[in-house]
């Protein structure tokens, strides 16, 4: 037995964080889906492709406050010259036209207002006199104006039948916009995952507690919440285990039975303390990783069992939170249907020298901001994984490539894109 855990602990297979990820990914499928109120489909994605059955707008529009005219009509005009029309209409959003323009007409018209028939452009209020001529209201037009302008013509903004939103796609400000001039008050999404974190160590505490000699505070457990919630998980939080593997087993089996996906954090690295590694040994589901090519979080492991996927991240802060983008995000976002789950990466310069040399890629907490045009990279402090002011105001990971002797300043390195 002792030489058994011994090989849990010390002959990991190391494999790459994409070939991780990929794993991970090729695990799962989509959750099921939900109609809801268009108010609440904010941060959720559609669980269909989504056409639009209205083209928009879906009639004639005044982009303008001003007269709507026969463009033929002002063709003549000049300074000289000027050309008048008779007013013969006055529309106001929301209402129909009383009248089709006729040669010499101009109507009053309102921006979002029907352009009548008859009419083809609208001239801005702006351009035109006005006079009285025998008792009927007249405009002054000094120039022409071009058949078309200031007119949204109907389905010029979305075409009848257009392709909205794709299936898996993210809806947000833009998206619900749409999906609202449409008419779509219930729209079809991903329901949420339904994700449990458990943090694991007996020398825990809640944040709630005070502060025993030798103990420290759980925050993974509140980090990790935030950021599966921001991954549109509905997210619960389970009572601190401590390191007993007779406690932890039942409790993961449970929690794997009632949930879509369950983080633990702590006890998944080499220490006799470390039960996470045990169980995902004797839990009964299939290990599918459990040592990484990156710094910091190289024993992030995870297993699955029944289409679900455990994932045993590392206790340290800084390690727990890349195994979470790097790992369990994607796969957040692919139970909820996303096309391309996968972190978003660019290349940028690194804002200053990085000294040390490291064997696997190293996920530096950062800030990449453009500096003169250019995209460049600096750490948001000294990295140390088991620090938690790294966090504070970073924006990516700099991935620092492993090998070599360190990497100076200014190197174009990969950048990977936190989201919010
Ligand atoms: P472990 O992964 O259990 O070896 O823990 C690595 C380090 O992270 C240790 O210093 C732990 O005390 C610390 N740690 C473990 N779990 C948590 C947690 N939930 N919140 C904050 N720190 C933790
Ligand atoms: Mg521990």
């Amino acid at each position: 037995m002792a030489v058994e855990k011994d090989s849990r602990r010390f002959g990991r297979k190391a494999i790459s964080v994409e070939e991780a990820r990929t794993r991970a990914l090729q695990a799962i499928s989509a959750v099921g889906t939900e109609t809801v109120d268009l108010l609440q489909a904010s941060g959720r994605r559609s669980a269909a492709d989504v056409f639009s059955g209205e083209p928009v707008p879906s009639f004639r529009r005044s982009g303008m406050d001003g007269f709507a005219v026969r463009a033929v009509d002002t063709a003549p005009a000049s300074t000289d010259s000027p050309v008048r029309l008779k007013v013969v209409d006055d529309i106001p959003a929301g209402q129909i036209p009383r009248q089709a323009l006729a040669s010499g007409e101009a109507a009053r018209i309102m921006t979002g207002a029907m352009i009548p028939e008859g009419a083809d452009a609208v001239v801005m209020l702006e351009m035109t006199d006005t006079e009285e001529g025998g008792g009927e209201p007249r405009i002054v037009l000094k120039r022409a104006i071009k058949p078309g302008a200031n007119v949204s013509e109907a389905g010029s903004d979305v075409a009848l039948g257009e392709l909205l939103l794709k299936r898996g796609a993210w809806i947000g400000a833009s998206e619900i916009a749409l999906l609202a001039t449409v008419g779509k008050a219930g729209v079809s999404v991903y329901r949420r995952p339904r994700v449990a974190i458990v943090a694991t160590g007996s020398e825990l505490l809640r944040p709630d507690e005070p502060l025993i000699s030798g103990k420290i505070r759980n925050s993974n457990s509140y980090m990790l919440a935030a950021q599966a919630g921001s991954a549109g998980a509905a997210v619960t939080v389970h009572d601190i285990m401590p390191d007993e593997l007779d406690l932890l087993l039942p409790a993961v089996r449970r929690l794997m039975d009632e949930n879509d996906l369950v983080i633990t954090t702590g006890g998944v690295s080499v220490g006799d303390y470390d039960v996470m590694t045990d169980l995902l040994h004797e839990w009964g589901g299939q290990l599918l990783f459990n040592k990484i090519q990156m710094r910091p979080g190289s024993v992030t492991s995870a297993a699955v069992a029944n289409g679900k996927l455990l994932f045993g991240l590392s206790g340290n802060p800084g390690a727990c939170f890349a195994g979470f983008e790097l790992l369990v995000r994607p796969v957040l976002k692919a139970l909820q249907g996303a096309a391309d789950p996968h972190p978003r990466e660019v290349m940028a310069a690194i804002g200053e020298d990085y000294p040390k040399v490291n064997a696997y890629p190293r996920y530096l907490r950062g800030r990449l901001s453009i500096e003169d045009g250019r995209a460049v990279a600096v750490a948001t402090k000294t990295e140390q994984s088991s620090r938690l002011l790294p966090g504070l105001g970073a924006n990516a990971f700099m991935v620092i490539p492993p090998g070599g002797n360190g990497v100076p300043k200014g190197t174009l390195i990969p950048i990977v894109l936190l989201e919010e």
